[in-house]
């Protein structure tokens, strides 16, 4: 069959290359000149397969009229007219039933994305940073603590702050600064853009691939009810099939497809410090309290955070950058941010946190989008789950929580 992707973030790229695999020709239509050009380009490096749980939650549910003022929050909203109706199904999913749905499906998908990476890994050799380097998730407060200890089933092992401070040294914190961390030495992280830009290298090399970039993607061609193709400023490209990888875009798609596809552009800043190989971490942190991420990555560390709900502009925000910045400097040593590097993307993200991967209403169009915080731990399982769906077979891990029409 001859499959359009569309959209070369980390997403569309593994769905192209599982696509192949499974004996499929790819054309791969992105507006941008590169891959990663949306969110996958200097995201927070986490290959967080344990960390799973949706944004929505009781404990949200709280939270959210402080959210909605203004201030120094982690989490930022300005309420618009498509925020309010995302919004309503979000409060739906702050159930404990739902946050327990959506974090079993969750887990299983990043566990076959663990395994399909190590797949992709074993045939395709690209070099990213990949490395265990192990999560500590500190925490400021001690509710948030004794919420996050984990079940008898999880690997993960509950520290006091000396414990943490002794784990990573790179800390720059009192024992007083916190309550405690709990760590997990399984978790990965690697830099997704130079995977994708690898990735998209290797596809471009393929012969069952082409790859249509600076093409940008308009309505589609329907031709008695089924999507047949899709209009481009260069055109209209025809396909047997098409999958929907367009992050953020995923929703204006699905308008003009005339479907509703509740993905919401939540924004998060991030800052890339060089360090000459001496990153002042060794471990990949969570900072819970202050919703900020640190990854050592060769010769950088990536310091990434905040989720701001607040439409499509992706330019980073000065405010945000030297929050990230402040942060940083009180959390470890840095000595100098003289040339972090900032950056912004958008996280397509659905209102119960769990990614859409399955057949849309309009026939010869698939959907894998939707994965919000965690599209660069999912992208993987996420890719092999799509090609597993369109080609009939049974799928490599349960796909029905992940289908559309839960909305
Ligand atoms: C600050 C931050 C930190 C993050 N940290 C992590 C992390 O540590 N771990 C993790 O797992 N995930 C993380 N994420 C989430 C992850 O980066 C995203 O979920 C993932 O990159 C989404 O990939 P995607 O391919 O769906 O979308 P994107 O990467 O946004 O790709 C969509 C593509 O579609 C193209 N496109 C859109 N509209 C059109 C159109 N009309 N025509 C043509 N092309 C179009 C864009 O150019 C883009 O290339 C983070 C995100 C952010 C913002």
């Amino acid at each position: 069959m001859k499959i359009g992707v569309l959209g070369a973030g980390v997403v569309g790229l593994t769905t192209a290359w599982w696509l192949t695999e499974a004996g499929h020709e790819v054309v791969l239509i992105d507006r941008a000149a590169g891959p990663a050009a949306g969110a996958s380009g200097a995201n927070g490096a986490q290959l967080s397969y344990r960390y799973v749980a949706p944004m929505a939650s009781p404990k949200m549910l709280m939270q959210l009229p402080g959210l909605l003022l203004p201030g120094e929050n982690a989490i930022r909203m300005s309420l618009d007219l498509e925020l309010v109706g995302w919004g309503l199904r979000f409060l739906k999913a702050c159930t404990s039933a739902e946050v327990a749905r959506t974090t079993a499906a969750q887990l299983a998908l990043a566990e076959l994305s663990r395994l399909e990476l190590e797949r992709l890994l074993g045939k395709v050799p690209i070099d990213f940073g990949l490395r265990t380097a192990g999560k500590l998730v500190i925490f400021r407060s001690a509710s948030d603590f004794a919420a996050a200890r984990p079940g008898p089933s999880d690997p993960a092992r509950v520290l006091t702050p000396a414990e943490c401070l002794a784990l990573e040294p790179g800390l720059a914190l009192n024992e007083s600064d916190f309550v405690g961390g709990v760590y997990t030495e399984s978790e990965q992280v690697g830099d997704c853009a130079a995977f994708c830009e690898q990735l998209f290298a290797k596809l471009k090399e393929s012969n069952r691939v082409e790859v249509r970039m600076n093409t940008a993607i308009g309505r589609p061609v329907v031709q008695r009810q089924r999507m047949t193709g899709v209009e481009t400023d260069h055109g209209v490209i025809e396909a047997d099939q098409f999958v929907l990888s367009l992050g953020s875009g995923a929703r204006a798609f699905a308008k003009s497809c005339g479907f509703n596809l509740p993905v919401y552009p939540v924004k998060g800043h991030s800052i890339t410090v060089a360090d000459d190989g001496q990153s002042p971490l060794t471990h990949s942190v969570t900072d819970y309290s202050r919703k900020i991420v640190y990854a050592p990555l060769p010769g950088a560390t990536r310091i990434a955070g905040f989720a701001d709900f607040q439409g499509y502009d992706a330019t980073p925000s000065e405010a945000r950058i030297a929050q990230l910045k402040e942060a940083a400097a009180d959390t470890f040593d840095i000595d100098c941010f003289c040339d972090a590097e900032p950056w912004a993307g958008l996280r397509p993200m659905t209102p119960d946190s769990r990614a859409v991967i399955g057949p849309s209403p309009l026939a010869g169009l698939f959907l894998n989008t939707g994965q919000g915080m965690l599209g660069w731990t999912l992208a993987c399982g996420s890719a092999r789950l799509t090609a597993d769906l369109i080609d009939g077979k049974k799928p490599a891990c349960p796909a029905g929580s992940f289908d559309v029409r839960r909305f």
